[in-house]
């Protein structure tokens, strides 16, 4: 069955309407973080997953993947490495845009984070078409990282097709690549 604190976690999370423009249900995970045993499980929970995994890196895209990444990334024991938005990150960069339903965004991360092989998780709050961890998968196999598996704490299921990493804890299902 459903695993009993993810009705919690769920209640925890405001949906704001119309937010930051009309037509977007708003998943607002701040609300989430002020209660902290639905934090706590949420971290809980992925740690759980991934602590015997051999996992040496969780990437965290910007902002709110950082949130819930370094946490998990200190639970398992790994780096914790940001993938971010465009000119935030100061030494050498690669970089993957990606496209959006209107216009184009970017994920940088920094050369040298990552080494060779290494097993990584990349994290954030929230999947909806996927552009975004897919733009953060390919930056990662680029840098010849070993992507395990992406994570989320809410899947909308707004997936593309071509999405292949569906995996969410709302959803209450994981598919590993
Ligand atoms: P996507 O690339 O379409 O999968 O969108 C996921 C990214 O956009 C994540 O970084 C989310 O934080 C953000 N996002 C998309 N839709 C929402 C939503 N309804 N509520 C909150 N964040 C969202």
């Amino acid at each position: 069955g459903e695993d009993p604190r993810l009705q919690a976690i769920s209640q925890a999370i405001r949906v704001v309407p119309h937010f930051p423009k009309q037509g977007i249900m708003f998943q607002d995970i701040t609300t989430l973080l002020l209660d902290h045993s639905a934090f706590k499980d949420v971290v809980d929970i992925f740690v759980d997953r991934y602590r015997d995994m051999d996992i040496s890196v969780v990437a965290g895209v910007e902002a709110r993947g950082f949130i819930f990444g370094s946490s998990i990334a200190l639970g398992i024991g790994a780096k914790f490495v940001p993938l971010c938005k465009p000119g935030k990150l100061p030494g050498e960069v690669i970089s993957e845009k990606y496209v959006l339903e209107y216009g184009t965004d970017c994920l940088e991360m920094h050369v040298g984070a990552v080494q060779h092989n290494e097993r990584v998780i990349i994290i954030d709050d929230l999947v909806a078409t996927g552009g975004t961890l897919s733009a953060a998968i390919i930056l990662l196999e680029r840098a010849d990282a070993e992507v395990v598996e992406c994570a989320c704490v809410i899947g909308l299921s707004d997936l593309k097709p071509s999405f292949r990493y569906a995996a969410n804890l709302m959803e209450s299902h994981f598919i590993s690549l």
